[in-house]
């Protein structure tokens, strides 16, 4: 009889493998993303189309490839990352398998892109169902930028199988998350369908923490710290009053890599005993950082589960400092009174507004009165607006119109009334637009005004703080309980260093020994919530800037305090809250920049408007 056995041919054994590495969209994220990190890169950007099913790019300045590796990459079992067996067990990278590039070229349309730094030109591969398509040369900036389309094209079994865009979507997410978690000294933007999710700056653990969960996150946090000679713990617990019915924030990293592990789990819940209510999840963010011989990382083909050499010890350790951290932060719910959201605010016009209207016993029938609403830069508005108001006069004719309107109406209605019609007053006003969360539009004497909202509020605190810290008069909210935080040694170096001006902005500081800040006072603009993000944002600030002049500390304090409090892109704003602040940044010394020197508005002439329609 004849012999019957065959290989199998390379394209048929990579759709075989790829089944394998490749169960969805995020799966390729995954890989895509791991790659990058392994290549050094710094920033990293994800693109992703219709849940990664029309399209998924990552794009890094990493290291990127030669020719003949940017060749290679895509050959099943090609990995620059190990060289014998025993690398296994030294494993400092994510990837060792050189499967995944192989893999999804098997499945997709793939686009390779690649520049080292020293070279002039990059590599261009296109690869399709494991076909080399096209190789040539490209210009393209240093890094690797790889897209991955149409998954799954040659597998419509599998393209069938793919749940809603929304399920795949979230997918992706999570594993966005957990790479950006593992690495909150790199730089991760995100964008699904042309709109960013993410833009996560280079920042310290809980401030990636808060950039993806939000600020809320900063306050539920538990800080849990271990070094001992099998583990190193390091990370964050939530709060137990906040666990949740999910089991949604819930992250392990071992050496960097998100693992998945129902006992080490189990620690944690154990640790939580007689605190969460029934069926309520502790959420944690822990790295564990062990010996890499003393684990193996490749049981799993997707790698996210893991065994550890002494399982028991590590568990033990682990629920005592989680048990410890819990003690020691004194975990009842003291400070978390209800808070009223207009404390939230970034700026405290929505305190000021309403009582005016109530009380304005200054009024004058026989005086003409322009209105004078309190800017956060108020004491000298008056002398600065002159400098602008040759440019822009749209809002201030109107307002003061509305204004005149009001006092008459005012004078004779009872106060209750005034309420109703200061909605109708806002309503005929209509003078500035808000264009994609992002721009306040206007209109000027000469044509329109463009202004982005962050930078011009940045300006209008920066120049705000400036002028409190250097007259000393900074108000201060008095807390009813100090709040109490934890910051190194080296950290609480930094906080001497500028006590003086934080005590001028409106801080209310003790240094204690113990590493423990205490905080009794903080300025008018800053909320509660926000205090630790913000010192922490500072610091961080001066570690990266390092002021050698008193002047340039007060300067970067005011900046670092402006860019943590200012209102955000993407943030909605009221007609109120954009009239507010176009009049705040055009009461300001310098309007026309950011403190950081970026541009605040641009202006669009009537002329230049009429030559697009010729
Ligand atoms: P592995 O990561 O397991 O080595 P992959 O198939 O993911 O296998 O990648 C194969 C090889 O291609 C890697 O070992 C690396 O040398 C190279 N490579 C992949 N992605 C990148 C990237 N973004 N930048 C630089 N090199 C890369
Ligand atoms: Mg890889």
């Amino acid at each position: 009889m004849a012999d019957i056995i065959q290989l199998l041919p390379d394209h048929v054994a990579n759709q075989i493998a790829a089944g394998e590495v490749v169960q969805r969209p995020a799966s390729v994220v995954k890989e895509l993303l791991e790659n990058a990190i392994d290549a050094g890169a710094v920033n990293i950007k994800l693109i992703i189309k219709d849940a990664g099913k029309t399209l998924i790019q990552v794009i890094d300045d990493g290291k990127g490839m030669s020719v003949t590796d940017a060749r290679l990459s895509f050959e099943r079992h090609a990995t620059s990352k190990i060289r014998s067996a025993d690398d296994l067990f030294r494993l400092h990278t994510k990837g060792f398998r050189g499967e995944a590039l192989a893999s999804i070229a098997a499945i997709a349309h793939v686009e390779l892109k690649t520049k080292q730094e020293n070279d002039e030109i990059g590599t261009r591969i296109v690869v399709e169902g494991s076909e080399v398509v096209s190789q040539d040369v490209v210009v393209t900036p240093k890094g690797t930028s790889i897209s991955v389309k149409n998954l799954f094209f040659n597998i419509p079994a599998r393209r069938n199988f793919l749940k809603s865009n929304p399920v795949e979507t979230r997918h992706i997410i999570d594993e966005f998350y957990r790479v950006a978690l593992a690495h909150p000294s790199i730089c991760f933007s995100c964008f699904h369908n042309g709109s960013e999710q993410f833009n996560l700056p280079q920042s310290n653990y809980r401030q990636r923490i808060v950039n993806i969960f939000g600020s809320k996150a900063n306050e539920k946090l538990v800080p849990v710290e271990e070094d001992t000679e099998v583990i190193k713990i390091s990370g964050f617990v939530g709060k137990p009053e906040y666990a949740k019915k999910s089991r949604g924030e819930q992250f392990f990293f071992v050496n960097n890599r998100f693992i998945k592990s129902a006992y080490l789990n189990h620690a944690i819940s154990s640790a939580f005993d007689g605190l969460l209510k029934e069926g309520a999840h502790a959420s944690y963010f822990l790295n564990l950082t062990v010996n890499p011989e003393t684990i193996d990382i490749n049981i799993h083909p997707t790698k996210t589960e893991i065994k550890f050499d002494d399982e028991h010890t590590l568990y033990a350790i682990l629920r005592a400092s989680v048990k410890h951290s819990l003690g020691q932060f004194n975990i009842a719910p003291v400070l978390d009174f209800e808070r009223d959201s207009n404390l939230d605010t970034p700026y405290n016009y929505k305190q000021k507004e309403e009582p005016s209207i109530a009380i304005n016993t200054a009024y004058n029938p026989f005086k003409e009165e322009k209105n004078e609403r309190n800017y956060s830069v108020s004491n000298n508005s008056k002398e600065q607006t002159a400098n602008w108001e040759g440019l822009y006069v749209g809002l201030e004719s109107k307002s003061t119109k509305s204004n005149s309107d009001f006092n008459e109406l005012r004078f004779e209605s009872l106060p209750e009334t005034a309420s109703v019609f200061n909605d109708a007053a806002v309503e005929e006003k209509q003078s500035t637009y808000q264009l994609h969360n992002k721009y306040v539009i206007s209109t000027i004497k000469a044509g329109m005004l463009i202004i982005n909202q962050k930078r011009a509020h940045q300006r209008v605190l920066y120049e705000n703080f400036l002028q409190h810290i250097t007259i000393k008069q900074g108000a201060s909210q008095q807390l009813l309980f100090p709040l109490t935080l934890h910051f190194s040694p080296r950290e609480l170096e930094i906080i001497q260093q500028l006590k003086d001006e934080l005590e001028h902005t409106g801080f209310v500081l003790k240094l204690k020994d113990d590493e423990i800040l205490e905080i009794s006072g903080v300025p008018m603009e800053v909320p509660e919530s926000e205090v630790s993000i913000i010192l922490e944002q500072l610091i961080n600030d001066v570690d990266n800037e390092v002021p050698d002049s008193h002047f340039s500390t007060t300067d970067l304090l005011a900046k670092s305090l402006a860019k943590s409090l200012s209102i955000k892109t993407g943030q909605s704003l009221t007609k109120i809250e954009q009239e507010h602040l176009v009049n705040s940044l055009f009461a300001c010394k310098e309007p026309n920049v950011s403190p950081t020197n970026r541009v605040t508005f641009i202006t669009m002439a009537v002329d230049e408007l009429e030559k697009k329609f010729m």
